[in-house]
């Protein structure tokens, strides 16, 4: 038989105790707080420094967060995660107006290499990646791409969409080391910006075993969940996972199609033509030829249990989704599956009221609406910009939404996200009150949607999202208030501690 300890009826102790902290829970039973008590990875206690006090033991680290601001860690609900790690040791050709090979072949040399855009709709070859692809003058111009030439025909090194796969198809897949090597650095770069959970949006399986790897051995201190392609659902439905199977740290159970391009490079598919290209509507994708093969395959991952999310940015491309989760929801009955769009970019007026009633998550990039705000609106006409990167309208609508960055397209910040969401101010400085200012929603709206907006979005919101007793003990201290800032200055703040299961994995406490 056991026998009881002397302590055993006494209350068990801390292992964390963050305390002095201005604490923004996101959690409307207790909006705000002073200090959080941790055992282990759990929160155990939320409340005033006296009341976490008395969870104070012997075997605890307390970090005095000095009157700084303690948020739940952020969740980006859309991102290319082990491409963006991959990126952070690449070429940065960010700042270059534009490049050619010439550009790059003096210090490149006999090493191909292939940089993409930051919104992945053009590359940069160099001499020797064009060698091993077997490009030259006479090789055939391609449907639907562009191999750009100089005046005697010589590829300059710069292929456009359907061009990109010409040079694509002569580079070796990432090897495990590769994949394990940009993993470590994607959550390295996470965790110093207070990210501590990422849904990977179209991983290959390969990925998900560097996860798993990096996972066994603990250096995971990022939590992911891993979104593959819907076109193979059948490789989750055959061994029975279902929607967010999986540990805390590494989860799968949805699957992510493509119903249409991006406004950059006018293949987002619209109801009406583009107002500076007026013979072009934009275009489904692959996937979608036709819609009902689209619809057939997400009937059955939706039969198997799977989570639905699927890529639509014109207002067409959405208004089709919405009929094919319509078409889903009628056959199999609603049961709370949480279809997602990504990016929802461009609605039409009349299908916000749609969105809500088939509970369609919006899961969208703040970045991308100062970014593209600069231009969209030469592309849409004043009354189609109208509603493009609608929050306001889908909260107003009782529509969730579930914020995120697609990195690396977008920088990984949230904070700069956050900024977005508030100000709509675009990266040129035309708009300083907000580009469609009707759209602005609130900082804490912009907050929620940024953490357990993004948790709903993948069945956790029990588990985390805000900053509540039992929940796992992910959160983040920012270097500044940022609910006492002017919106203009928010995105200066920065990430102090990043906290993940109750361990800090950046920044000095
Ligand atoms: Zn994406």
């Amino acid at each position: 038989m056991a026998t009881l300890d002397a302590n055993a009826e006494s209350k068990p102790s801390a292992t964390l105790i963050v305390t002095n902290a201005a604490v923004y829970t996101v959690d409307k039973q207790q909006p705000k707080a002073e200090a959080v008590a941790v055992i282990r990875d759990r929160i155990v206690a939320v409340g005033s420094r006296a009341d976490i006090d008395l969870w104070r033991g012997p075997q605890m680290k307390v970090i005095d967060a000095g009157g700084k601001l303690l948020l739940p860690g952020f969740n980006d609900a859309h991102v290319h995660f082990i491409q963006g790690g991959a990126q952070l040791d690449q070429v940065q050709l960010t700042e270059a107006a534009t490049p050619a090979k010439a550009l790059v072949d003096g210090v490149t040399g006999d090493t191909p290499i292939f940089v993409e855009r930051y919104d992945g709709h053009e590359a940069l070859a160099n001499s020797a990646a064009m060698k091993l692809a077997g490009i030259d003058p006479k090789t055939p111009d391609v449907a639907g791409g562009v191999i750009v030439r100089d005046a005697s025909r010589n590829p300059t090194g710069v292929f456009k969409d359907a061009a990109m796969p010409l040079i694509y198809k002569a580079i070796p897949p990432m090897t495990h080391e590769q994949r394990l090597r940009a993993a470590r650095a994607a959550v390295k770069h996470a965790a110093s910006l207070g990210v501590t959970s990422v849904q990977h949006m179209n991983p290959e399986f390969a990925d998900v075993a560097a996860y798993s790897e990096l996972a066994e051995k603990g250096e995971l201190t990022t939590r992911i969940y891993a979104v593959p392609m819907e076109t193979d659902w059948r490789d989750q439905a055959k061994v029975g996972i279902r929607r967010a199977w999986g540990s805390s740290y590494l989860r799968l159970g949805a699957v992510k199609g493509y119903a249409d391009g991006s406004l950059g490079s006018r293949t987002a598919y619209m109801f009406e033509p583009f107002t500076d290209d007026p013979a072009n509507r934009g275009l489904l994708s692959d996937e979608m030829h036709p819609p009902s093969a689209m619809r057939d395959r997400l009937m059955q991952a939706d039969a198997a249990g799977l989570q639905l999310r699927v890529h639509a940015i014109g207002d067409r491309a959405i208004s089709m989704m919405l009929d094919i989760f319509g078409d889903i929801e009628k056959e199999h009955g609603y049961h709370d599956q949480r279809f997602a769009i990504e990016h929802a970019q461009h609605m039409a007026q009349k299908d916000f009221e749609r969105f809500a009633k088939l509970h369609v998550i919006a899961s969208m990039q703040p970045y991308h609406a100062i970014d593209d705000g600069r231009w969209a609106e030469a592309r849409l006409g004043h009354e189609r910009a109208r509603y493009s990167y609608a929050w306001r309208s889908f909260l107003d609508h009782d529509v969730t939404l579930a914020f995120g960055t697609d990195w690396p397209v977008a920088p990984l910040d949230p904070i700069l996200g956050v900024y977005a969401a508030v100000t709509r101010a675009t990266l040129d400085g035309k708009n300083p009150a907000g580009w469609i200012p009707e759209e602005k929603i609130t900082l804490s709206e912009a907050i929620e949607a940024y953490t357990m907006g993004a948790a709903f979005a993948e069945f956790q919101e029990r588990e985390k999202g805000s900053i509540s007793p039992g929940k796992l003990a992910d959160m983040v201290i920012l270097t500044d208030n940022i609910f006492e800032l002017k919106p203009e200055a928010i995105r200066n703040a920065k990430v102090k501690t990043t906290i993940l299961g109750g361990k800090v994995v950046y920044g000095e406490p």
